[in-house]
């Protein structure tokens, strides 16, 4: 796989390690790139079966919801389906393993997400969600939070069903809806809280898989920048994201393990401690 890579590109994560080995404070902000590998679509990809004519921006609105409920939950729905058996790639188990190793090397290293799969969770990393969390629901009136029933009550993801009939909430009768973080929404206070202090403080910001255009999450690198931080972006494709120090243009399965060899190389020779 290492000799797809060009050598420009192999110096080019070389250079990322040495800069990331001796720092203390990082801060990770992935988006849906980072999945893309499991075999979860991203927002730009295009959308697939009976959801082929719909663009995903447009119905993840609140606006959509209030329009057609029943097709904004069958979508959700649909999208559960696809996610359920998804498991970490290469991008996620790195990701996890890295933090464990800062941790044990007095850094901090702090993981911010955009996507609303729990693949970070699965792979063993903490993880702080800007845009919620696709296996809970709340109530689209009083915003009373329910599991989604599908996902306890199955043995196995595989046993998973997704009915696309509308729920209402038992102590209002509205409707339940997704506890995600749609266009045109505002971020839960907390974690942005979290975002802005890891993103302000830290040394190093790295951008995986996220194309950049969904605000305030694509502001993080700038203030991070605004803060003396220097930017490492990871995503195959070019962003409209100009603030970047190091760009590593591949997948981000590819470029986290050949990152993490690299650092565990040079923090052997130079432990931190
Ligand atoms: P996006 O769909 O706008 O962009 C995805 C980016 O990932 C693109 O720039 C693309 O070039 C890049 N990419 C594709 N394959 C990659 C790979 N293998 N490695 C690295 N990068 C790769 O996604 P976004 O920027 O996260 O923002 C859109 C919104 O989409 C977010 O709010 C998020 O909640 C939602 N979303 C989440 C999921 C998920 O949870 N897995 C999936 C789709 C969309
Ligand atoms: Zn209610």
């Amino acid at each position: 796989m290492l000799a797809e890579l060009s050598p420009a590109l192999i110096a080019e994560v070389q250079r990322a390690a040495k800069i990331l080995a001796d720092k203390k404070c990082i801060c990770i902000l992935t988006g849906a790139g980072v999945s893309a590998e499991s075999g979860i679509p991203t927002f730009r990809d295009k959308q697939t079966g009976l959801w082929e004519n719909y663009a995903a921006e447009d119905l993840a609105t609140p606006d959509a919801f209030a329009r057609d409920p029943k097709l904004v939950w069958s979508w959700y729905q649909w999208r559960r389906q696809l996610v359920a058996d998804k498991t970490p790639n290469p991008a996620h188990t790195t990701l996890a393993q890295w933090q464990q190793h800062a941790a044990n090397n007095h850094q901090q290293l702090t993981l911010i997400t955009q996507n609303v799969d729990d693949l970070h969770e699965q792979a063993g990393s903490t993880v702080t969600h800007l845009h919620g969390n696709l296996w809970q629901n709340r109530c689209s009136q009083c915003d009373t939070t329910y599991e989604n029933h599908s996902n306890r009550l199955a043995n196995s993801k595989n046993d998973m069903v997704f009915d696309e009939d509308l729920i209402t909430c038992q102590h209002c009768g509205g409707y339940i809806r997704p506890d995600i973080v749609w266009f045109g929404e505002a971020l839960p206070v907390q974690a942005w809280q979290t975002a802005e202090e890891a993103a302000a403080n830290c040394e190093v910001f790295i951008s995986i898989g996220t194309s950049s255009l969904v605000y305030p999450a694509a502001g993080l690198a700038q203030l991070a920048k605004k803060n003396g931080a220097i930017i490492i972006e990871i995503n195959p494709n070019p962003t409209p994201n100009t603030i970047v120090d190091i760009t590593l243009a591949e997948k981000a399965g590819i470029i986290m393990s050949l990152l993490m060899q690299k650092i565990t190389a040079l923090s052997s020779i130079q432990p931190l401690l």
